[in-house]
């Protein structure tokens, strides 16, 4: 089983995923190419566990031991030892690959090299290493502590042992592992991507944003509608998330009016206080700023 980790990537989505390994008893090592990221993301962590513990959801008394398994590290040869590293840099193939070639000089030949892309097939990130086999993706979801799933892939040229490692490891870590295919987008984006598409295709028809979140969550059962999460996500993201994976698929770029307008803006949704709701501040609940499909 996986004692020691290294976290490459520090942002959103390593910082999650360094907090959910030391809450299971990983020694987690962290590094990211940006001065101070790795101890700011430590810092997160150090918060995020206390509100946790103010509201009961962790003990507090292994607060300091989860705390004093996650160390910064400022250079990746002076990593040492590991048995697994979860990369979690930007979404981008020549940045990711670049990493992983770094990793194949320092950590040991026979440690996995877990990748958490959310839409870049692991097979292509795998091209051209010295030891594909030991390359295998495991995508978690925003946020990393309370989202229970992780998809785990194997590229074409992945070990089966190094996917089950995977497997079991998520397994250890309380998350669900579910194995996805190799395509662009896995299966939950490939999903998501979709109920996107159509959302934003009726508010270019008219219909107004609430009334498609309100119908989603309560017709289909999702706790948030779509609106909701491309608001959540940032509309910068989620577009060019979806730039990607239309790319990817081969499928049309073209995803109307409003969400490409309101990047041109800079209404990025919650994160710039207005979106397809305008977010105030103090309260969950959204205003629509868009009730129709008129041009913003
Ligand atoms: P982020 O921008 O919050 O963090 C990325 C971090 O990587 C930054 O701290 C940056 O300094 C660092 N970095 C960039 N290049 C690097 C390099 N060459 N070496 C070391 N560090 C480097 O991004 P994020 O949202 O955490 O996303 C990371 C990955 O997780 C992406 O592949 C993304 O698609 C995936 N993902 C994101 C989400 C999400 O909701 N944010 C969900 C699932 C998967």
């Amino acid at each position: 089983m996986i004692q020691r980790i290294l976290v490459v990537g520090t942002g959103t989505m390593g910082g999650g995923i360094a907090q959910v390994a030391a809450q299971a008893g990983c020694m987690v090592k962290l590094y990211d190419q940006s001065p101070d990221a790795a101890s700011a993301a430590r810092q997160r962590i150090a918060d995020s566990l206390k509100r946790a513990a103010d509201k009961g959801y962790v003990d507090a008394a292994t607060v300091p031991d989860t705390l004093a398994r996650l160390t910064p590290v400022d250079a990746l040869d002076s990593v040492g030892d590991v048995d697994a590293v979860i990369e979690a840099v930007k979404e981008d193939l020549d940045v990711k690959r670049a990493v992983f070639a770094a990793l194949e000089a320092v950590v040991p030949s026979d440690a996995a090299l877990w990748s958490n892309t959310s839409t870049i097939p692991i097979t292509r990130i795998a091209e051209g290493l010295k030891y594909p086999r030991r390359v295998a993706g495991t995508h978690f979801f925003n946020p990393v502590p309370r989202m229970r799933l992780v998809e785990v892939i194997a590229g074409a040229q992945t070990d089966e042992a190094v996917v089950a490692l995977a497997e079991r490891t998520m397994l250890a870590w309380g998350k669900t592992p579910v194995r996805a295919p190799d395509t662009p987008g896995f299966i939950v984006n490939r999903i998501f991507d979709a109920i996107k598409r159509e959302a934003l295709q009726l508010l270019e028809e008219g219909a107004p944003v609430d009334q498609v979140d309100t119908a989603v969550k309560l017709g289909l059962n999702f706790p948030m509608g779509p609106f909701e999460v491309m608001d959540l996500v940032g509309l910068d993201t989620t577009y060019h998330c979806l730039q990607k994976q239309a790319e990817a698929m081969g499928r049309s770029q073209a995803f109307g009016t409003h969400l490409p307008n309101l990047v041109r803006q800079r209404k990025l949704g919650r994160k710039t206080g207005e979106g397809f709701y305008q977010h105030q501040a103090g309260t969950d609940r959204p205003i629509p700023a868009r009730t129709t499909g008129q041009q913003p």
